[in-house]
């Protein structure tokens, strides 16, 4: 990867000059307000029993964010036993890897199939973190 090429922010789409973030300045920030709100709110004892739709509700923050947090590892799950975020697949909570185990099971069958879901998600332009995993094993020199 280049440093310094334009780039649509993954976020709000808009233009910038990306370097070592996908998203852009404004967006940083703002991510970086909702982690304070969503590790303020899990800081506090009574909340610790939370899952990923009070977090949500509480501080205004979206799941797919809260999701982010959890698996850059900015929010630990450990610490927070009900904390969990959805199957990329299915929307089943869980608190490890991309997909629940019933799903990685459906996908041992489904190899085939995966190409073409692979095919679909790039058309769709969407950002999905299975797609991507699996992207980066294969360009591992862009
Ligand atoms: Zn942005
Ligand atoms: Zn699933």
């Amino acid at each position: 990867m280049s440093l310094g090429k334009l780039a649509n922010c993954s976020r709000c789409d808009a233009l910038f000059v990306q370097a070592v973030r996908d998203i852009c300045q404004k967006c940083y920030q703002e991510v970086e307000q909702e982690y304070e709100r969503c590790a303020r709110y899990l800081r506090k004892r009574e909340n610790r029993g939370s899952n990923i739709h009070q977090v949500s509700e509480a501080t205004g923050v979206s799941i797919k964010q809260i999701t982010k947090f959890i698996k850059e590892g900015r929010i630990s799950v450990a610490g927070n036993p009900n904390l969990g975020y959805p199957c990329e697949s299915c929307g089943f909570i869980i608190r490890t890897g991309n997909l629940c185990e019933s799903c990685i099971k459906g996908l041992k069958h489904e190899i085939t199939q995966q190409l073409e879901v692979e095919e679909r998600l790039k058309q769709d332009g969407g950002v999905d973190m299975a797609a991507a995993v699996y992207r980066r094993k294969e360009n591992v020199d862009e």
